[in-house]
């Protein structure tokens, strides 16, 4: 599934196609995707017509953000969030290229290009919204923690203190913090010396510290490195992240623990299998 680095990855090489682009169409080939409004023609009303104003990234949904309706140019701008889901991808099209066999959404923009969300498993989403306000009293949003790096040592402390949930399924929680999927859980985890299964209130102050700065530095590599790819992700240009090859522990359950040669192990935590380092991460 692609996370925080991946969408922030596709964010930025998506944003000088789209932005100060007109949406001039809407087709939506599976209806499945529009979790709100449900249908083409509510969904179009809300998206159609408005000049593209910036794409971004919010825990791992996509936003297409969009400026006021032209017949209210003094209105809110409204936003369409995509969630990727396990196989969500995104690509611009250009006016003669055949639509893709996966294609599941496309805005037709108004120099002949489009933007294609293609989802082979089909569990991806796209919700537009009339305003930012929408946008920010949508139950899901509403709940999503800081990303990683608005997230204070002290309030990162304070959540993990009172915790006795095991610290791997509490970064997978994106209550507590945005964007964090397994990978680089794991990542960080092995990097701050953490065993995935450790209940949250004790670590000790000094080793919540660590983890911390372990995910933001973590995270920072991967988005300079394109993300990750390990089967279906790619940017919107076609091409692998890079990050998959610097993995220390990720997936690499028995082999040698890059920093003291043991073999890696690897135990479900949350339903996520996750691999760790039995001397370098003790509990
Ligand atoms: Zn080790």
């Amino acid at each position: 599934m692609p996370e925080l680095p991946e969408v922030e990855t596709i964010a930025r090489a998506l944003a000088p196609g789209l932005v100060g682009r007109l949406v001039t169409g809407l087709d939506v080939p599976d209806a499945k995707v529009l979790a709100g409004p449900k249908t083409r023609a509510a969904f179009a009303k809300v998206a159609l017509g408005r000049a593209i104003t910036a794409v971004a990234r919010r825990a791992k949904l996509l936003l297409v953000h969009l400026g006021p309706h032209p017949e209210a140019p003094s209105g809110p701008g409204a936003v369409i969030a995509f969630h990727l889901k396990m196989t969500g991808r995104f690509h611009i099209a250009g006016p003669h290229d055949p639509a893709p066999d996966r294609a599941r959404l496309l805005l037709r923009l108004d120099d002949g290009h489009s933007l294609v969300f293609s989802d082979l498993r089909r569990f991806g989403t796209a919700r537009a919204f009339a305003s930012p306000e929408a946008l920010a009293a949508w139950d899901f949003y509403a709940t999503l923690g800081p990303e990683p790096w608005d997230m204070t040592p002290q309030a990162f402390e304070a959540a993990l203190c009172r915790r006795t949930t095991r610290v791997k399924a509490a970064l997978l929680d994106q209550t507590l913090i945005a964007g964090v999927g397994n990978i680089y859980a794991d990542e960080s985890l092995f990097a701050a010396g953490v065993h995935p299964e450790t209940p949250c209130r004790d670590l000790s102050p000094a080793k919540r510290a660590a983890l911390l700065g372990a995910i933001q530095a973590v995270i920072a590599r991967a988005i300079a490195a394109g993300g990750s790819t390990i089967r279906d992700y790619r940017t919107p240009d076609g091409v692998e992240g890079g990050f998959q090859n610097e993995f220390s522990v990720y997936g690499k359950a028995g082999e040698p623990c890059p920093a003291c040669g043991r073999p890696l192990d690897s135990l479900k935590v949350a339903g996520r299998t996750s691999t760790f380092c039995p001397r370098c991460q003790k509990k």
